[in-house]
């Protein structure tokens, strides 16, 4: 669509927000009604690239089963009718009055999906804070508890680490796979690895997985899952006995090194080799590549978060890129200065209670993992109320059977959101949510290695009677007697009172629509300055996680307990390009990339159960089963099933994931590495 040569298009900017890459947009309307989105050339995150989720993106919004009204469902009843704004405001208003009443204002839990931003999750606290309950939570738990302590523990905070790869000469991709998830995270990440490799540098891929990115690759370690820390702590040992350490770098910017060497002295390389199912020759090739080829970025994401170690693995892969001093300098990991902004709209905190996860997981911003606890256990205390807003519960926490028995005990569930979910068709009340479209938003999120700040507007007004989630909170809010947050009439205006707070009233909402540099980016300035750690140094031995009561180095573990009955080890939650968790799948252009799930299997437990690619196998674990098409995989890890999250029914993958299995310090979830059994299933004759 080009608006030179026909006068009815016009060209506006806006900010995918699907999967929180924020790449830029330019999107095309025509009579009001958004005709094309292409990548935004201009802005640094995206450089012009979006994936097939940003490009259709209007479907998402033109999408025919779109909740266009508020609907609600009686006690016992099993249908649902519809309700005005007013009616249902009312009566969400007065129900939770009751449970305020009767259980405390903290009985009420508010869960706040990806899709919710900085202007709805402002809203959110704020609502929070003026009713008085401490239990807002989301998906930090669910995504990133694990790096952000394992890398504040060892770098300091707040920071947010981003590596280099276009100036890197050798890539690590450890349990990550940015050709499917978060392409745009650092600038254009897939043609940047892309392009270093033409330029000589060097791929390596550990990952029990063979995605796309292993072909690629000069060297794929398909490592038994939950065996990582036997890995690094091998190469670790090997780097220090080879002297293939940065010593200047290990001297100058970090402490705790004869602590580190002592506990590497006790790796033994043979029994990681056997345990990890690496050879130990490619552990020792792996070991001199990062000992030689400088710089390198190591980089890791939810492979090496979904554990029960898992900060700690974080920890040690942090500890690794240290001790070869590729921190804080090109072509490694580097951290981008976190703008802080002051957004609780000058409310004050009315919660009196501890949040539910606060005295079990104290160092996590958040507690998902403990809503099915408080509801079904009363630990700490009951929740005996949930709005859930932009999110989907039943999809995202583990076991999937506990949560639905959660939800259906509760008092009261009010669900937010664009489409009929699973855990909507258990709420009392289901209101309609927006797009990014819908709204305006401000985006901070530090997903980039550049403080980029850009604003959007509202493009096309909602559809049906949908309003944007701050709105529904503002106006329950001034239901429930608090004014305060009523007096916006739009984001810009919410924006510009949280400059003005934030000491930054230079700032304009509405010229930073094609996005503004923040400031400069700080690369070299820790090295120089000191880290935000207790020693100022980089901490290879964490004293701050010693004072809070866990380990202070990471020790060989393997987290996954396979037996007779459970001999295989299941991954779950790989990514595809068409769909966001569990979102995408009723859009007909997507779902035609990926039609229905299939269980990535390796040829050699193919070979056992005697199934071919495209039957139908059964996995099991102690906590369900689930039926799954078959498809082989050469190279894969041999012990390892790899299922992709974020199907519904039946084919959720949770239903295999036990939610008692958490990384003992953010509590986040094991999605990874759990022990399962799996056969043929015999098709079903006529
Ligand atoms: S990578 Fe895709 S889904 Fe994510 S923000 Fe960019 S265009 Fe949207």
């Amino acid at each position: 669509m080009d608006a030179r040569r026909n006068p009815m298009i016009v060209q506006k900017t806006s900010v995918c927000q699907i999967c929180g890459c924020n790449c830029g947009l330019l999107v095309s309307l025509d009579g009001g009604q958004i005709v094309e989105v292409k990548g935004d050339p201009q802005i640094p995150q995206n450089k012009g690239g979006i994936c097939i989720k940003g490009k259709f993106s209007p479907q998402v919004l033109y999408a025919p089963d779109r909740l266009k009204t508020p609907i609600i469902r009686r006690k016992g009843g099993t249908n649902f009718m519809s309700l005005s704004w007013d009616n249902a405001l009312n009566e969400i208003s007065e129900r939770l009055e009751q449970i305020k009443h009767k259980n405390g204002p903290e009985a009420l839990a508010i869960y706040r999906g990806r899709s919710t931003r900085f202007i709805d999750r402002t809203f959110i606290s704020a609502f929070a804070r003026l009713f008085g309950t401490p239990n807002v939570t989301g998906v930090w738990t669910l995504c990133v508890g694990p790096k952000v302590i394992g890398y504040k523990a060892t770098f300091g905070a707040p920071l947010f680490p981003a590596c280099d790869f276009r100036n890197a000469r050798l890539i690590v991709l450890w349990g990550t796979n940015p050709s499917a998830s978060k392409m745009h995270r650092y600038f254009n990440l897939p043609n940047d690895i892309r392009k270093a490799i033409k330029e000589g540098a060097e791929l390596v891929i550990v990952d029990p997985r063979r995605h796309r990115f292993a072909d690629e690759a000069t060297l794929h370690l398909p490592i038994t899952p939950g065996t990582d820390t036997y890995l690094i702590l091998s190469l670790v040992k090997i780097l220090i006995e080879h002297a293939w350490t940065d010593d200047t770098f290990i001297k100058t910017y970090t402490s705790g090194y004869d602590r580190l060497c002592d506990a590497a002295k006790k790796v033994d390389i043979l029994e990681a080799s056997q345990i990890t199912g690496i050879a130990s020759e490619t552990i020792m090739e792996l070991a001199k590549k990062l000992g030689t080829i400088k710089p390198a970025s190591i980089d890791r994401r939810e492979g090496v978060i979904h554990q029960v170690n898992g900060t700690q693995i974080n920890r040690a892969l942090a500890i690794l890129a240290a001790i070869t001093g590729n921190i804080d300098r090109n072509g490694g990991l580097r951290f981008t200065p976190l703008p802080s902004w002051d957004a609780s709209l000058g409310i004050e905190d009315n919660a009196k209670a501890p949040s539910i996860w606060s005295q079990r997981y104290p160092l996590a911003a958040d507690g998902t993992q403990a809503l099915t606890d408080s509801v079904l256990e009363q630990n700490p205390y009951p929740i005996r109320a949930l709005i859930s807003i932009s999110g989907n519960p039943v999809s995202a926490l583990p076991n999937t059977k506990r949560t639905l028995e959660a939800l259906g005990k509760l008092d009261f569930l009010v669900v937010n959101d664009l489409f009929m979910t699973e855990t909507a068709q258990m709420a009392d009340i289901v209101l309609p949510g927006v797009t990014f479209y819908e709204k305006g938003e401000f985006h901070n999120e530090p997903l980039k290695p550049v403080p980029w700040l850009q604003t959007t507007e509202p493009l096309v007004k909602p559809i049906g009677d949908a309003k944007p989630e701050w709105h529904f909170i503002a106006e329950l809010s001034a239901r429930m007697g608090f004014k305060e947050l009523s007096e916006f009439a739009d984001e810009d205006e919410v924006l510009r009172r949280i400059f003005i707070d934030s000491g930054r009233s230079d700032l304009n909402p509405v010229s930073m629509r094609r996005g503004i540099r923040f400031e400069q980016p700080n690369f070299g300035v820790l090295l120089e300055k000191g880290f935000n750690t207790p020693s100022g140094k980089i901490e290879l031995y964490s004293t701050w996680l010693v004072q809070k009561g866990y380990a202070p180095l990471p020790a060989c573990e393997d987290s996954c307990q396979c037996s007779d009955r459970f001999p295989y080890r299941l991954v779950t939650g790989s990514r595809s390009n068409a769909f966001n968790h569990s979102q995408h799948r009723n859009i007909p252009d997507l779902l035609k990339h990926c039609p229905f799930p299939e269980a990535e299997i390796p040829p050699e437990i193919a070979a056992d159960i005697g199934v071919s690619d495209g039957e139908f196998i059964a996995i099991e674990t102690e906590w369900g089963q689930l039926s799954i098409r078959a498809k082989i995989v050469h190279g894969m890890n041999p012990y390892t099933i790899s299922i992709p999250h974020g199907w519904s029914g039946k084919e959720n993958a949770n239903y295999l994931v036990g939610d008692a299995s958490r990384d003992s310090i953010s509590g986040t979830p094991a999605y990874k590495s759990i022990p399962c059994i799996v056969c043929r299933e015999e098709p079903e004759s006529d």
